[in-house]
Parts: C-alpha cells; sequence; structure tokens
C-alpha cells in the first residue's frame, strides 16, 4: 500500500533501525520505545490488522521471528511481552500488522 508507514519501511522507502529482515518479515527499533527492548515485527506484505491475518505459516513465522529476538537481545530468560494491537479499541495507530516485542525492565501496564 503506497500510504502504509511500515510499507515504506518494508520496500526501503524509509529506513528504520532494522534488527532482523528477510524475504517475508521485517524487525525494527520502536521510535518511541515504552521499554529498554522494544521491537516491532511486521509482515513485508500489507495486512492491514490481525483480522485479516488468515496465513498461518506466516503467524508462526511472525511468532518465532519474536522469540529469536528475544534471544539476539539477552531477555528470553529475564522475561518480555508480545502485544498485537487490533482496530481502535485495540489501541492500533498503525494500520499494518505488527508484533510489539517489549522487554528489558519489569513490563507492568498495558502499552495504551
Ligand atoms: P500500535 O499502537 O500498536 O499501532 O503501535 C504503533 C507503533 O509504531 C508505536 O509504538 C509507535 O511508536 C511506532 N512507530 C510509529 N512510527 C514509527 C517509525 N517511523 N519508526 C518506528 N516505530 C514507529
Ligand atoms: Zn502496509
Amino acid at each position: 500500500m503506497s500510504d502504509c508507514l511500515f510499507c515504506k519501511m518494508a520496500n526501503g522507502e524509509i529506513n528504520p533501525d532494522v534488527v532482523y529482515e528477510d524475504d517475508k518479515i521485517l524487525a525494527f527499533r520502536d521510535i518511541n520505545p515504552k521499554a529498554p527492548v522494544h521491537i516491532l515485527v511486521i509482515p513485508k506484505l500489507h495486512i492491514t490488522t490481525l483480522n485479516e491475518l488468515d496465513n498461518t505459516n506466516l503467524a508462526g513465522l511472525l511468532l518465532k521471528t519474536v522469540v529469536q529476538l528475544a534471544i539476539q537481545e539477552n531477555i528470553s530468560e529475564s522475561g518480555y511481552r508480545t502485544i498485537i494491537n487490533c482496530n481502535s479499541d485495540g489501541g492500533q495507530e498503525v494500520y499494518h500488522l505488527h508484533l510489539h516485542l517489549l522487554g528489558g525492565k519489569k513490563i507492568i501496564a498495558p502499552l495504551a
């Protein structure tokens, strides 16, 4: 989608602080981190919300990437939280599916 911020990251128009990339997935640091580690994991394919995620293989890859990044960031043992905000009441601000990975401190409050 041409006017989607995360699509622009996926196609290289905008360059975020990338921590992982493959042909299907991009992961980068959140510009407004809510924790010492705050990474967003996105499919390169535009999927608007979790409601539109019907590819179970891709769903698994996204979750597996979160775990790999938790290990890479040394928070897999201390712990972390992963969040998907969906639509307005879920607090979604960017309408391209993304998984938040938060850690590096005790995560008590919800992300909202
Ligand atoms: P959500 O509320 O789940 O849609 O989260 C959107 C997230 O995208 C927020 O945590 C923002 O800080 C983050 N964000 C917005 N613009 C950028 C950007 N240019 N680079 C990195 N993260 C961003
Ligand atoms: Zn998009």
